[in-house]
């Protein structure tokens, strides 16, 4: 469970644990991980720790060889980690083009590519990449963010194609506008308005994308697979 040590990652390993499942919690932030894993070991769960700067190679491979070797078994794995360098087209660089292509989709495809060894292995996997409505959409001011988060549609669709017949399915969230630090950066205005536009009138819940993730993470989420799931109160309709 990637970008597990705040925002939409931390009510998906909340859920996941009380759902039962042992969750590896991985970010950067060492203290945000022992925090969430306070509130999850207190709440009854069960969880590890493990730093990761995801935009290292090395640190990637290591991660998941680690994860699989320590528990014997890999059975989901959720890129949820994600960053933005927002700004227009003309005025984009190639350092923030470059720095969000490289966590935002080349760590999904190098996590992925990783763990589908144990999950092929044990002929079980889930596989959910957390994308965005923007990457399906496009956005002003986020071109190299919908970018990735596109890329990663045509990743996992791929994905799930290559690893349906081991047993491993591969499916794309793509949240609308949740409340967390990554929103908190955009005009409070324009996301009130924009908010205001939605069937249901309000910003989604960490823990409403968490739902999400937790349905097809199922066991018996089995058949379905290379799906693009919305979960934006209404905004794609
Ligand atoms: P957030 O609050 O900014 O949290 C981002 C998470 O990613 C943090 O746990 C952060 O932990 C981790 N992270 C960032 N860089 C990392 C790196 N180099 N290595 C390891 N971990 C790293 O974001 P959020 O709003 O919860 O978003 C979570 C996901 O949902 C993202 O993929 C985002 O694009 C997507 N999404 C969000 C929204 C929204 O409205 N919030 C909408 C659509 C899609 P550290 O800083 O500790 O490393």
């Amino acid at each position: 469970m990637t970008g597990a040590s705040r925002g939409i990652g931390v009510a998906i390993a909340e859920r996941l644990a009380a759902d039962g499942r042992h969750v590896v919690l991985v970010a950067r932030s060492e203290d945000g991980l022992r925090s969430v894993a306070e509130t999850i070991t207190q709440a009854g769960g069960s969880c590890d720790v493990r730093p990761c700067d995801l935009g290292d190679d090395a640190a990637v491979d290591a991660l998941i060889e680690g994860v699989a070797t320590d528990h014997g078994r890999l059975d989901i794995l959720v890129n949820n980690a994600g960053i933005t360098r927002d700004g227009l087209l003309l005025r984009m660089s190639d350092d923030d083009y470059d720095i969000v292509m490289h966590l935002n989709l080349r760590s999904v495809f190098r996590m992925c590519r990783a763990a589908a060894r144990p999950m092929m292995r044990s002929r079980f996997g889930r596989i959910v990449n957390i994308s965005s409505v923007v990457g399906l959409w496009g956005n002003a001011g986020q071109a190299n963010y919908a970018a990735a988060k596109a890329g990663l549609v045509g990743l996992t669709k791929s994905v799930g194609k290559e690893l349906g017949g081991k047993g491993v399915t591969a499916n794309v969230v793509a949240p609308g506008f949740v409340e967390t630090d990554m929103t908190a950066e955009l005009p409070a205005d324009m996301l009130a308005e924009a908010v205001k536009r939605l069937p249901v009138r309000r910003a989604g819940t960490p823990a409403e994308i968490a739902h999400a993730v937790a349905s097809l993470t199922a066991d018996e989420a089995s058949y379905i697979t290379g799906q693009v799931l919305c979960v934006d109160g209404g905004w794609m309709g």
